[in-house]
C-alpha cells in the first residue's frame, strides 16, 4: 500500500515538500520479514504517527530514517538526500536534519541538563557555546525546565528527563521529529506532562513530526495522517477521525478495541 501524507492526491514523482520517501523498503532480520516493500512518504510538516501492534514494524522505520539500520532492499530519501548508499559525510549530513527521542531518554548522565542540550549544536554544528547556551536555555523554558539548567539528569523525574531529551533533540533544529513510544517509560503520572509539551510543539512549530505511538489520545490530536501497521505493512491510512471514527480494515478496529 502506497502512503501519501498529502491531502492533494500525488501526480508523480518527487515535489519540493516532500521531506521523507521511503520506497519498496523491505527489512529482514533472520528469517522474520518486518517490513515488506514498504512506501511511505512524508510531506514538510505533517504530522504522522505510526500505530499498530508490537512488532509490526514501526520503530524499525524510525530507525532506518536514523540510519542505525540498512534496509535488505528498497530507497529511503530524506530532504532529497538518499540513505542508502551514502557516504559517511553525506549521512552525518542527514542525520543533523533529523532529532530523535527514544523510549529510554539516554542523555549524558555525567554531563549537566544544559550541557546535554548544547554538545551537539557545539561539536556538530560549530555554534559558539554562548549561543549555544542561550538557546539551551530558551529550550529548557519552553519545556518548563528553566531552573533545572546546571542538574544532573539523574537527578530528575523520569518525565523531566524526557523533556530535557526532547529539548535536545530540538537544539540541532531539525527539520523533523522521530518520536519513539517516549511516553511508554514513563510512571502514568508523568505521561500527560511530556504528551503535552509535545502537543503544544506540533501546534506552534512547523517541525515535521514522525511519531510512534500507543498513546490514541495523543494520536488523534496531534496527528494529520495515522497509518496501521501489520505484519510489516501499512494497512490502512488515514487522517486520525476515520482511523479512530471509522476503521475500515478488521485488523484494525481489534486493535483499537483493544487498546482503547
Ligand atoms: P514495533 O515498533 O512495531 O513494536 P519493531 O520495529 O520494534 O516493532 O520490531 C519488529 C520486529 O523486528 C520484531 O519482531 C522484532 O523482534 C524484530 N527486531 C527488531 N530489531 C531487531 C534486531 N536488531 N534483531 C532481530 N530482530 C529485531
Amino acid at each position: 500500500m502506497s502512503v501519501e501524507t498529502s491531502k492533494q492526491p500525488s501526480t508523480s514523482g518527487t515535489t519540493s515538500d516532500e521531506l521523507i520517501r521511503i520506497e519498496g523498503v523491505t527489512k529482514r532480520f533472520g528469517d522474520n520479514t518486518v517490513l515488506d516493500g514498504l512506501d511511505l512518504t512524508v510531506r514538510t510538516g505533517r504530522h504522522v504517527t505510526l500505530i499498530g501492534p508490537s512488532g509490526s514494524g514501526k520503530t524499525t522505520i524510525l530507525r532506518l530514517l536514523m540510519t542505525l539500520t540498512e534496509p535488505d532492499s528498497g530507497t529511503i530519501t530524506v530532504d532529497g538526500q538518499r540513505l542508502f548508499p551514502a557516504s559517511e559525510k553525506e549521512l552525518r549530513e542527514v542525520r543533523k536534519q533529523i532529532g530523535m527521542v527514544f523510549q529510554q531518554f539516554n542523555l549524558f548522565p555525567n554531563m549537566s541538563v544544559l550541557r546535554n542540550i548544547t554538545e551537539a549544536p557545539v561539536t556538530v554544528l560549530g555554534l559558539p557555546k554562548d549561543e549555544a547556551e542561550a538557546r539551551g536555555r530558551e529550550l529548557l523554558d519552553l519545556v518548563g525546565l528553566a531552573d533545572k539548567a546546571d542538574e544532573r539528569p539523574t537527578r530528575l523525574s523520569g518525565g523531566q528527563q524526557q523533556r530535557v531529551a526532547v529539548a535536545r533533540a530540538l537544539a540541532m533544529r531539525p527539520k523533523v521529529l522521530l518520536l519513539d513510544e517516549v511516553t511508554s517509560a514513563l510512571d502514568p503520572e508523568l505521561v500527560a506532562g511530556v504528551l503535552d509539551l509535545l502537543r503544544d510543539i506540533a501546534r506552534t512549530t512547523d517541525i515535521t513530526m514522525v511519531c510512534v505511538t500507543h498513546e490514541m489520545n495523543f494520536a488523534r490530536d496531534i496527528s494529520d495522517q495515522v497509518l496501521m501497521f501489520d505484519s510489516g505493512r501499512v494497512i490502512e491510512a488515514g487522517p486520525p477521525e476515520r482511523i479512530f471514527g471509522e476503521p475500515e480494515h478488521e485488523r484494525t478496529r481489534e486493535f483499537l478495541g483493544a487498546v482503547l
